[in-house]
């Protein structure tokens, strides 16, 4: 899934090619993107409107557009977004007709990403506030910040900064990431870090979401460039997606844990469970499975 870096990513190479042109025509080919506005409606609102800005705020990419309306544009699972691809890819849901004969194909296998038009600035503002909480990467974004957020919270501190109400952008690779860096079990309760474990938090989430961006995000599944091209940042997780494999800091192998219901990545050496959690959480209450059969029984 697309998490800040990639949509920044997006949002840099789309911006050269979108502001300043006019959409001729929107062919809103599932209606499922604009849910619950008629996809006519949409589509009449963006007709012969100039993008004047592409920006973003977490995950979404915020198309400022010539007369007040906006879009905001959110890819979920498998949305991306290419730009002049030379055939029409099979999961092509919305295409933007722009003037110049360039084309913007909205490509989502799916379905789980929308497009919402809305008719001025302050009208997104609010969509975006009610949604997403405080922004990485921004003066806003401090160990204070991080700690209020977190004050009597017993959720683990992995499933707390993924809430985007509460910190917007960060998904599942930069979370492991994240908390690797800063030497934090996923588990511990995020309202009880120590105070300076608020500062290395906040530094570890900057660092792995600049850090993706610098790599033009990572391509582990879908996420694609506009050009079609893929992210890098996947040949430089220390963690995520690498169980069994030694942490690149202490050599110990990595484990995966579910938190939260989302597989984690983790080195129970740099980031010791909390106290009260020592055994595994897996092995928890296991009993023995009933003993496979040796291969000469079974006839
Ligand atoms: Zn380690």
């Amino acid at each position: 899934m697309p998490e800040l870096p990639e949509v920044e990513t997006i949002r840099r190479q789309l911006a050269p090619h979108l502001q300043g042109r006019r959409i001729r025509e929107a062919q809103i080919l599932d209606p499922r993107w604009t849910r619950p506005e008629p996809p006519e409606a949409v589509a009449g609102g963006l007709r012969g409107r100039t993008v004047l800005e592409v920006g973003r705020s977490g995950k979404y990419l915020v198309w400022r557009l010539e007369g007040g309306p906006h879009l905001l544009v959110h890819l979920r699972m498998t949305g991306a977004l290419l730009f002049d691809p030379p055939v029409d890819p099979p999961h092509t849901r919305v295409r933007f007709l722009l003037d110049g004969r360039h084309r913007l194909l909205y490509n989502d296998p799916r379905r789980f990403g929308t497009g919402h038009l809305v008719d001025s600035g302050a009208a997104a503002r609010a969509y975006l506030d009610a949604r997403l909480g405080v922004e990485p990467l921004t003066s806003e974004f401090t160990a204070a910040r991080l700690r209020e957020l977190a004050r009597g919270r017993r959720a683990p501190v992995k499933s707390f900064i993924l809430d985007q109400r509460r910190i917007a952008g960060v998904g599942n690779i930069y979370a492991d990431e994240a908390l690797h860096r800063a030497r934090i079990h996923p588990l511990r309760p995020a309202g009880s870090l120590r105070p300076a474990q608020y500062d290395d938090l906040r530094e570890a989430i900057d660092h792995a979401l600049a850090s993706g961006i610098d790599a033009k995000g990572a391509t582990i599944d879908d996420f694609r460039h506009v050009d079609g091209a893929r992210g890098s940042f996947q040949d430089r997780f220390a963690v995520h997606q690498r169980e069994g494999l030694e942490c690149p800091v202490c050599g110990t192998p990595i484990v995966k844990l579910v938190v939260g219901g989302r597989g984690t990545y983790v080195c129970e050496r740099c980031q010791p469970r909390p106290r009260g959690l020592r055994r595994p959480a897996a092995r928890a209450g296991d009993r023995p499975g009933p003993r496979q059969a040796a291969p000469e029984s079974r006839r």
